[in-house]
């Protein structure tokens, strides 16, 4: 596959992809999905590593997941990622399902072989890669997430079966944090009282936020950070935001000391495991993320 950037007349950058009949097909599907940074990541990849194979982005309404998955097989896609709000209605349409894409109930990435349709879910090993490249260790450690949604959930899971110690879920809708603590005894359920975030940070390592407070164009933000002042020194605050790609909680948590992980790595890492899956190819992900990084310069800040 050949590719070349382009400057159009708006000083847009585009990336022009030169793809033959017989080149691998690859889509995101959400709705919305013209925002999705997907298509970004995985052309560049695909670029980089000289797969033939192209990536689109395809806007496929909520009720329209099955006729999708259909669509996908008759035209022969090779896979494709989902996002909101596809990645729960997905799961009872797979063959099979992955151990992650299985606990957490959510697939965000689909592989089509011979017919049959893997549903696999990338983002907590995505995020573990994240905290990894950071030099973040979570055997043994204690860990609070905000938020029990789709994002946090993989999360929550993939620290419990990594060995992490205790991760208590805060959250403002109780059920959610309680379905999360039905499926691994180390997850711990807490409604989101200033009390309660306080006693868990006391002996927090790992804080994450995974709800999309601070996110830009969600408008909502934390009401006030001074519960991180109840961290111990040491602890590492992680963001799943990536835009901006520094948010108000990063931000504060980099003037109290604390070293400050955003999104970004987790988005990047979800992406190359996602295509290892759909091209069955080894990705070296330190020379790739980087690829992927310029892929995204001046999209994100
Ligand atoms: P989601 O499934 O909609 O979950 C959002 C969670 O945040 C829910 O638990 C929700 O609680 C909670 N929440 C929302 N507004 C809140 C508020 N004002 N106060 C307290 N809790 C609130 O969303 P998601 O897909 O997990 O995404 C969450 C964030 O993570 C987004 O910013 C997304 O971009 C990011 N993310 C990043 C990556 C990555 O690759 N870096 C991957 C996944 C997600 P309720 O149930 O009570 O509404």
């Amino acid at each position: 596959m050949n590719a070349e950037l382009a400057e159009s007349g708006t000083a847009k950058r585009v990336l022009r992809l030169a793809y033959t009949n017989g080149s691998g097909k690859l889509a995101v599907i959400g709705d919305p999905v013209a925002h999705s940074l997907s298509p970004r990541i995985q052309n560049a990849l695909l670029e980089h590593l000289g797969l033939d194979y192209i990536y689109l982005a395809l806007k496929i309404p909520p009720s329209a997941t099955r006729e999708w998955v259909k669509a996908a097989r008759l035209l022969d896609f090779a896979g494709f990622n989902a996002t909101m709000p596809h990645k729960t209605a997905l799961v009872p349409l797979m063959d099979t399902l992955s151990g992650d894409a299985a606990r957490c109930r959510a697939v965000n990435t689909v592989v089509l072989r011979k017919g049959r349709l893997e549903g696999h879910n990338t983002d907590g090993e995505g995020f573990l890669r994240a905290l990894g490249d950071a030099g973040v260790e979570v055997r043994g450690r204690n860990a609070v997430l905000l938020g029990a949604g789709g994002g946090a959930r993989a999360v929550a899971l993939k620290l419990a079966a990594c060995g992490a110690r205790r991760i208590a879920v805060c959250c403002r809708t109780p059920r959610q944090g309680e379905l999360l603590r039905e499926l691994d005894s180390r997850i711990e359920a807490h409604a989101w009282t200033p009390a309660s975030l306080r006693e868990n940070l006391r002996h927090c390592d790992v804080l994450i936020n995974g709800t999309p407070l601070g996110m830009r164009g969600v408008g909502e933000t934390f009401a006030d950070l001074d519960f991180l002042d109840a961290l111990p020194a040491s602890s590492v605050v992680c963001d799943l935001i990536y835009s901006p790609l520094r948010t108000e909680l990063l931000r504060a948590a980099a003037q109290r000391g604390h070293t400050a992980i955003n999104g970004l790595g987790m988005l990047i890492h979800q992406a190359i495991l996602a295509l290892e899956l759909f091209t069955a190819t080894p990705i070296d992900a330190e020379r790739a993320a980087p690829v992927a990084e310029r892929a995204l310069a001046g999209v994100l800040e």
